[in-house]
């Protein structure tokens, strides 16, 4: 079953003249997947990232995520699907400051429908999930970067998602925290969960069940390196 489908995806940004970042894309990943999205800079990766996160709409094409065609959404009814559907990570954790990890991770949940009464409890658990129990009433300051995107991490699960966007998540962190987050996705891949890694790195690229390279906007079959390095 697909947790996601991009159909003749075209993505062009205005100029004179225009630049097409997404060139004909198409790509579906099922439901349980860990892929890797890899490709050198200005390849079309957060580009890609934008239009399957629904945070840009492709100039033509269609995107599903869980059957569910965005195109055909209001802005409006848009915002609240990619609520529901999409969790996100990001290189740089934006995680709030003034908030507690427990706090970070509940407001995952404001869009959810969930009872303020059961927010604070689910979080809890998916921070246990991360291996942060330890941590629920820890800062952002006072955590190490491998915890802070394990925070992340949970806030992205916390509601249940379809499908988890993971743009660079290693990208801020050092070799010891970076090997520990990929093996958090990867237990999660083993619990079911589908994860999209967006990459420049090869070698983590490599490390993934599945890779997909994107070069100049296009799809590109992987080079044999790729597929012997994935080979686990
Ligand atoms: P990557 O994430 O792989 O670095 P991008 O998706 O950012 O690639 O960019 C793909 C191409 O689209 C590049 O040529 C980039 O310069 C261009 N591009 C990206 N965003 C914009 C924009 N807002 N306006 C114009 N061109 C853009
Ligand atoms: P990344 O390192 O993730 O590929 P970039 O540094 O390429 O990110 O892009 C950062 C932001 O700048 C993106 O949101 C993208 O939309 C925008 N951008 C990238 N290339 C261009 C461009 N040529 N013109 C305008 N905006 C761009």
């Amino acid at each position: 079953l697909a947790a996601l489908r991009l159909v003749d995806v075209v993505k062009e940004y205005p100029g004179h003249p225009p630049v097409r970042a997404l060139d004909s894309v198409s790509l579906q990943i099922d439901r349980g997947e860990l892929v890797a999205i890899v490709g050198p800079s200005g390849s079309g990766k957060s580009t890609m990232l934008h239009v399957m996160g629904t945070l840009d709409r492709p100039t033509s094409g269609r995107v599903e995520i869980d059957g569910i065609e965005l195109s055909k959404l209001s802005d409006r009814r848009l915002a609240a699907a990619r609520a529901r559907l999409i969790g996100f990570v990001f290189q740089q954790f934006f995680l709030l400051e003034a908030m507690t990890a427990l706090e970070n991770v509940a407001n995952g949940l404001l869009y959810s429908g969930e009872s303020k009464s059961k927010r604070l409890p689910k979080a809890a658990r998916a921070l246990s999930r991360v291996g942060l129990s330890h941590r629920l009433h820890h800062r952002p300051s006072e955590l190490s970067g491998g915890e802070r995107q394990r925070v992340a991490i949970a806030r992205a699960l916390v509601h249940d998602p379809a499908i988890v966007l993971a743009d660079e998540p290693t990208g801020n962190l050092d070799s010891v925290s970076s090997e520990s987050v990929m093996e958090l996705l990867y237990d999660l891949h083993h619990e079911g969960r589908t994860i999209v890694v967006i990459t420049h790195d090869r070698d983590l690229a490599a490390a993934l069940p599945r890779q997909v390279a994107v070069s100049d906007g296009r799809l590109v079959t992987p080079s044999p390196a790729l597929v012997a390095g994935g080979a686990r």
